[in-house]
């Protein structure tokens, strides 16, 4: 066995993280051997941390801590339950708020089709959507997906599932440049996104 294996595991670990490519993992693992007692040991407690404390909400699938399921914006009684926004990861939830346009609820799908990676509509919280919508409050879903081709085909499959169940559904209009995630649009972009939304039929 090489001495370096547990330096690879590393290395193969992050970079299975969103955005992260081998070559900045390879980096990282190695930034991360050269300091033990600084990066390295803040680190090790701060994923035991998160692992022990935090979870995803199971109404929305936001982040939140373990002794509070909803979460803070599924319980917050001034958001408003008639509009719900559709995302592809909490990421993105993350993004909005900061944005701070939208007082509604939220739906993270976590993932999207895409047949590419072998994730099928039963791979993402679809059904989860549809029992929320079928609830009855929901006068319009938001659909703030990613604008790459796979998110493209996610969106036309929810709209029309929705459509069929008479809920009208928008998608975030002008200012997000193709090929961009949600999760990485600067507030005031995403906020402009919101306002601008258009019917999809
Ligand atoms: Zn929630």
């Amino acid at each position: 066995m090489s001495s370096l294996d547990a330096l690879n595991r590393l290395a193969a670990s992050l970079a299975k993280l969103p955005g992260v490519g081998r070559k900045s993992a390879e980096r990282m693992a190695i930034a991360l051997a050269r300091d033990p007692t600084g990066v390295l040991a803040a680190l090790t407690r701060a994923l035991q941390e998160v692992g022990d404390t935090i979870r995803s909400c199971g109404r929305c699938g936001y982040m939140t801590p373990h002794d509070q399921d909803p979460c803070r914006l599924c319980t917050d009684s001034q958001r408003d339950d008639s509009v719900l926004c559709v995302v592809e990861d909490p990421s993105a939830i993350a993004a909005l708020e900061r944005a701070g346009e939208f007082r509604g609820r939220y739906h993270a799908l976590m993932g999207k089709i895409s047949p590419m990676n072998g994730e099928g509509v039963d791979g993402i919280r679809v059904q989860d959507l549809l029992e929320r919508v079928g609830e009855g409050e929901v006068t319009e879903v938001i659909l703030a997906l990613d604008t790459d081709v796979e998110s493209d085909a996610t969106a036309s499959f929810l709209a029309e599932l929705l459509n069929e169940r008479g809920v009208p559904v928008t998608r975030l209009a002008f200012g997000l440049p193709a090929g961009s995630g949600i999760g990485y649009s600067d507030p005031v972009t995403l906020a402009r996104a919101l306002k601008g939304r258009q019917q999809v039929i």
